[in-house]
């Protein structure tokens, strides 16, 4: 028996892991990762699926853990390769039926759909669902029975004892499995595991949003959120209704998944409370709420087209109320604080989660993890869903819970442990590369990024010369053309001082060696790039090109 993770587990996202016994593979997950400013033009990064392509008629289902893209937005990129059938509840199937059509890859899978608490039978897996609390509804804790005993999935977890919808962590049911069975091994999620405390319940954030409403009970108010929140929705959408007011859904995936949700019975509110933008026009402003993608500060979201003065529909004034019912994800700071001073300057009055506890974490902390690990009492513990930090904080967590050290095994991307009734030890490796997508999958790797990257620090400078072979001259040229290096007022003189050193150079070149491409783009390289340092500093990408006239 054999657990083997190709993703999640040295950076948050691309979260996917095997369950391998018996010759058969069952998923848990299947996610993909946003790109930041280090993979610059990338659309997304993808765990490596090339042992799992390999393995294709082996994988015996999915497990989809819950609806957020780090756990399902890759597998449009593995149902192209390999066929199987996903299980999960009803929401998350909702949001895979979503992307597989727009994929157009519906008939690549079975979604077979799973309830709290149900035992199913994927290939020789004994697998039970138990209800998780998190930032999106449905999610689950898998428990998975095999042959070298009780596997414990814990999904991405928070133990929230006052959830919106009141589906709370099945902690009962795990004491009782971990009582009567016991647990060989847990997978739990550990992106808070280096915070302290407690992870704040969604009804707190209720409270203050409450707050929040009735300061501003004359003003328009736009709340910005996930749009996968949906108990964060539902809560904004109660406030603004007892207000009198009407909720507007505003950007693509926020006007989708109010549409979702309200269709799956997961959020209520009445067709006379919500409407279209277009409607909400004529609307008295202090009896709208907006509800907008955005949080994040993304790049033509809702809320930055609004800010842009680009949204159709809504313009920010100084009437406006901006509520930011989110946390800037690590690497967004800039963004959400560009957005915040668009909105300032627009004259709005913004509110965010550094003043008023506006948003809440969908992970566990320290305290909150101590009390699963207490219930599951697992034997052997591998800490999963995170960076290197926070999985070396889960596993000291552990150990000092008094887990033996050998007894709780950190793992990266690409690695695997194996149980057997000798105990648990690290297995063969497979690759946990970084698959990056950019139009086509792997069609860049870490090479081409670095050269975007001095492409974007630094710019170019492409020089060409035309030389004729037999009689040893240049014809044409140094002609220099640079883009991203310098401002216009000094590029003629600087790019006259590269053509003269790239002049002199390959005159030398051609009187006393042999003047091959090689030999010759390697001195116009080496001139060209020692005048820009010299004259500027800097280090743009030098492109020099050889043509032979004959
Ligand atoms: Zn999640
Ligand atoms: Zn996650």
């Amino acid at each position: 028996m054999r657990v083997r993770f190709f993703g999640g587990l040295s950076q948050i996202g691309r979260n996917c892991a095997a369950i391998e016994a018996e010759g058969k593979l069952l998923l848990i997950d299947c996610g993909q990762m946003f790109s930041d400013d280090a993979s610059p033009g990338v659309e997304t990064i993808l765990p490596d699926f090339g042992f799992l392509r390999d393995r294709a008629a082996d994988i015996v289902g999915c497990i989809a853990t819950h609806g957020h893209e780090d756990h399902i937005g890759a597998l449009p990129f593995l149902l192209r390769d390999v066929s199987f059938p996903v299980y999960s509840t009803r929401f998350t199937l909702a949001l895979v039926r979503h992307k597989l059509a727009e994929a157009n890859l519906l008939d690549r899978s079975q979604l077979v759909e799973v309830h709290d608490g149900e035992k199913v039978k994927i290939g020789p897996f004994d697998c039970e669902f138990l209800p998780v609390t998190h930032s999106t509804p449905s999610g689950v804790i898998s428990v998975i029975r095999t042959s070298q005993g009780v596997i414990v999935h814990s999904g991405d977890l928070k133990i929230d004892p006052t959830p919106v919808d009141h589906r709370t962590t099945d902690l009962d049911r795990l004491a009782e499995i971990a009582s009567t069975e016991g647990v060989r091994l847990l997978l739990a999620d550990s992106t808070n595991a280096d915070t302290p405390g407690r992870t704040a319940s969604e009804t707190h954030i209720g409270d203050v949003l409450s707050g929040v409403f009735a300061a501003n009970s004359e003003r328009r108010i736009i709340v910005a959120s996930f749009a996968s929140h949906i108990h964060r929705l539902q809560q904004v959408a109660d406030l603004a209704i007892a207000q009198g007011r009407t909720v507007v859904p505003v950007g693509l995936s926020m006007v989708r998944n109010f549409k979702l949700a309200r269709d799956l019975g997961l959020m209520h509110i009445p067709d006379q409370h919500i409407a279209d933008a277009d409607e909400a026009e004529r609307l008295d402003p202090a009896k709208v709420c907006v509800v907008c993608t955005g949080s994040q500060g993304e790049y033509r979201s809702a809320l930055w087209k609004m800010v842009q003065g680009e949204n159709r529909f809504v313009a920010i004034t100084v009437d406006d109320t901006v509520v930011f019912s989110s946390h800037p994800i690590p690497g967004n700071e800039s963004a959400v604080a560009r957005l915040r001073n668009g909105l300032a300057r627009l004259g709005a009055e913004v509110v965010h989660s550094g003043q008023l506890d506006v948003h809440t974490s969908g992970h566990a902390k320290q305290d909150e993890l101590a009390d699963f690990h207490r219930v599951v009492r697992p034997e052997f513990f591998v800490p999963v869903h995170g960076e290197h930090a926070h999985l070396a904080a889960h596993a000291k967590l552990a150990r000092g819970m008094g887990m033996a050290v050998d007894n709780v095994v950190v793992c990266l991307d690409g690695q695997s442990v194996e149980l057997s009734d000798a105990g648990i030890a690290r297995g063969p490796e497979t690759s946990g590369a970084m698959i990056y997508v950019d139009g086509r999958v792997g069609g860049v790797d870490e090479a081409v990024l670095q050269e975007r990257r001095v492409l974007g620090e630094n710019g170019f400078v492409a020089v060409f010369v035309v030389i004729d072979d037999d009689e040893r001259s240049l014809v044409d040229g140094p002609t220099v053309i640079s883009r991203g290096w310098a401002i216009d007022d000094d590029l003629d003189n600087l790019e006259d001082a590269i053509a003269d050193a790239v002049r002199a150079s390959i005159l030398d070149v051609l009187k006393s060696r042999e003047p091959t491409r090689k030999n010759i783009e390697r001195v116009m390289r080496r001139s060209a790039g020692s005048t820009v340092a010299d004259l500027t500093r800097r280090r743009p990408m030098i492109i020099p090109t050889v043509t032979f006239a004959r």
